[in-house]
């Protein structure tokens, strides 16, 4: 993704989706690396011959050094969801910059890696927030398709926001859940499968007749598709 591709004028302009001639979906898993659970989605990955973006969380990283190797070795992208899982748009804009600019350093310096893509906890973002991401050198990436397999409500559909699948989608699903160690609000959760919620959702872009790709493969083929994306215009409850 090239700064040239990038508009900076538009605050809260952000990457949803790729535009792109091939029958693809842009996979993307949040809040890892997780022992016992990042495994679960590699594994099911590899079976499906599928590719991914991981935005992982820099705390856990730091721990699960392993897994972060696992997911560059398997093919797999790797992006920043923050230093923790603290809202960003609840901390003093001041020190973002800097908050993101470490947490990109430190992680390109576990994972031997370039870092670039960036996703905001909770798709929360302000236009102070959004100056700080892209002051820190990063790219901030949203998503136009979400599944809500943390979403406590019984009788939900987590899937049921995949009818809005198209060509070129980023769809957000997680590979772990923040805790509030992480920084995250706190959460009720009822106990997840891991593997079957990633099997749904590739059998769901199988049906599609889409391929998942990781979003630096996407790019390679295509060009981000932008929207502008703030808090008041989103807001996103997680
Ligand atoms: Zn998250």
């Amino acid at each position: 993704m090239t700064s040239a591709r990038f508009l900076p004028e538009v605050p809260g302009l952000s990457v949803l989706g790729v535009q792109t001639a091939e029958p693809v979906a842009v996979l993307t898993f949040d809040d890892g690396p997780e022992p016992n659970s990042t495994e679960v989605v590699l594994a099911e990955l590899g079976a499906a011959g599928a590719t991914a973006t991981f935005f992982v969380l820099v705390r856990r990283a730091r721990r699960h050094r392993r897994l972060l190797a696992e997911i560059i070795a398997s093919g797999h992208d790797v992006a920043l969801h923050g230093a923790d899982h603290r809202r960003l748009t609840s901390l003093d804009p001041g020190n973002s910059t800097k908050l993101l600019h470490d947490a990109r350093a430190e992680l390109e310096q576990l994972a031997g890696v370039q870092v670039r893509m960036f996703r905001p906890p909770y798709g929360s973002q302000s236009p102070a927030v959004w100056h700080a991401v892209v002051a820190a050198g990063l790219v901030p990436v949203l998503w136009e398709v979400e599944c809500r397999e943390w979403d406590p409500m019984p009788d939900t559909d987590p899937l049921a926001d995949f009818d809005n699948l198209r060509r070129g989608s980023i769809v957000l699903g997680h590979d772990a859940i923040a805790s509030v160690e992480d920084g995250a609000e706190s959460l009720v959760v009822s106990p997840i499968d891991r593997r079957a919620i990633t099997t749904a959702i590739l059998a769901r872009i199988q049906a599609a007749g889409l391929r998942a790709i990781s979003l630096s493969r996407a790019l390679e083929r295509g060009r981000p598709r932008w929207r502008v994306w703030l808090d008041k215009a989103n807001a996103p409850s997680t």
